[in-house]
């Protein structure tokens, strides 16, 4: 098949690549308006459930990936400097440039041709492609382009900017700092050797109070240096988006009534978006890549069937998904009205943003606070961790360096015919479904 992507983000490459694997006979080519390398935001965290997913559709670039990413196995919630709240529970991270450069370069030793600097604004160059991936994110050229997909854009209400520092942190942080014009709060995590994520947020009002509007990038980011200078401890921010200073945005949820019209077919952002909160758009876009992948597999006679399949399979988790981040979102929206009580009790509020937690579940969050309890869970998280790397295969002491060894034969898939082992992607989905309070892990946060 002729395919052409248009976008180089995580959903386009993982799409190329997914589908090479599949069959190598098809022709890919990605086109993407960024140079190598060029990208924006830092790190992107994700859980064992995407590993999983990665060792099983393509363990090459999983291998990868996990080397390249941190892992940090604690939450903390600080509300005014009071007492820190914690939550246990780990995750891991990368850096979106580091995942963006193993994709490209698996998806190029596979065969797809990706050209950068190549934005597009024309669909009519494709007119002899079997398929057209729109995989260009939250502001689609593609879907507008091509129009009929029935897309609402609703705008979220806070104001919020993705920016890096090299403090490093090795927990996930949340800090909610007082001003005089209300709460600002930061995302903080580790995203790579060096450097950490650092997302700001807070509310219109407080952000219209401390004159962000009106300040140059420069001036934005040193007062929220000083806003939070306790938390990053003599660290600076780092404001930086496809080599300019990053903007402060407001988060754009985007949904589609329909995924795919003609041979046209989005994914990722582009089909739909989920507030940052919940820390999943990476991972939905990949699972959207592969299920995309294995319906051409399956259907290589009909498009139409194979894009109708695709959005059968997806579309249901992803509404779940969505409905999700807006709880999500929309609690972060009102943070004002929890501030009344202290760190601990606000932490639990937070925790409980998808929904109340029984009773048993707060008795947990209090022992939790207990730094011996604390220790017991982190063995305990310890032991899961080593026990899920070694069922999806993953090597456990060190990441295997570049020069390491192929694996066996029977590991590496066969390029040069479709897999014999087709597999979906959504059959771990289930367990994605975020929030604290769905989650064994207690995971509070993104
Ligand atoms: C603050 C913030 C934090 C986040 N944190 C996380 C996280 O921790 N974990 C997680 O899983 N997700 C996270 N996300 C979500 C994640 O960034 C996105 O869901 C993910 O990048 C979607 O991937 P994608 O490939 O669909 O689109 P994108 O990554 O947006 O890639 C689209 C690509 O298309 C290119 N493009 C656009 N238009 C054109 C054109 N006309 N021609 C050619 N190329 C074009 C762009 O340059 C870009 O490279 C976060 C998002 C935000 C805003």
């Amino acid at each position: 098949m002729k395919i052409a992507v248009v976008g180089g983000g995580p959903g386009a490459l993982y799409f190329a690549i997914s589908a090479k694997l599949r069959d190598a006979g098809h022709e890919i080519t990605i086109l993407e308006r960024d140079q190598p390398g060029a990208t924006y935001g830092w790190g992107v965290v994700y859980w064992d459930d995407l590993l999983d997913t990665l060792y099983v559709n393509d363990s090459e670039s999983a291998r990868k990936l996990r080397a390249a990413s941190v892992l940090w196995q604690q939450q903390e919630v600080r509300l005014r400097r009071e007492r820190t709240a914690y939550y246990p529970g780990y995750g891991y991270s990368v850096g979106r440039a580091a995942m963006l450069d193993i994709l490209a370069r698996r998806a190029s030793d596979l065969g797809v041709d990706i050209r950068y600097r190549h934005e597009v604004d024309d669909l009519s160059a494709f007119a002899d492609a079997d398929v057209v991936v729109g995989a260009d994110g939250a502001s689609s050229r593609v879907r507008q382009l091509h129009g009929g997909f029935g897309t609402t854009t609703t705008s979220g209400a806070n104001p919020y900017i993705w920016l890096g520092t090299d403090k490093v942190f090795d927990s996930f942080v949340f800090a909610f700092q007082e001003t005089p014009a209300g709460l600002v709060w930061c995302h903080a995590y580790p995203s790579s050797s060096g450097i950490s994520t650092f997302i700001v947020e807070c509310q219109q009002r407080t952000w219209d109070g401390l004159g962000f509007g009106t300040m140059s990038s420069e001036d934005g980011v040193r007062t929220l240096e000083k806003i939070f200078a306790d938390v990053l401890g003599g660290g600076s921010l780092i404001s930086e988006s496809r080599g300019r200073p990053a903007r402060w945005l407001h988060f754009a949820e985007v949904r589609n009534a329909h995924w795919y019209q003609d041979n046209v077919v989005l994914l990722g952002d582009a089909a739909h978006t989920t507030h940052f909160t919940i820390g999943s758009g990476t991972r939905l876009a990949i699972i959207d890549a592969i299920d995309l992948a294995q319906a051409l597999y399956e259907h290589p006679e009909s498009v139409p069937l194979a894009l109708r399949e695709y959005e059968k399979q997806r579309r249901r988790p992803m509404n779940r998904s969505q409905a999700a981040a807006r709880s999500s979102m929309a609690w972060y929206e009102h943070a004002d009205r929890y501030t009344d009580r202290d760190g601990v009790a606000f932490a639990a509020a937070m925790a409980a943003r998808q929904g109340p937690l029984p009773p048993w579940r707060h008795q947990v969050h209090n022992a939790e606070q207990l730094a011996p309890v604390r220790t017991v869970h982190r063995w305990y998280e310890t032991g899961r961790r080593f026990y899920l790397a070694r069922k999806r295969g993953e090597p456990l002491r060190s990441p295997a360096p570049r020069s390491a060894p192929e694996p066996p034969a029977a590991e590496v898939p066969d390029q040069h015919a479709r897999t014999t082992t087709p597999w979906r992607a959504q059959s771990a989905e289930p367990e994605r479904l975020v929030g604290a309070s769905a989650r064994r892990d207690g995971r509070a946060g993104k």
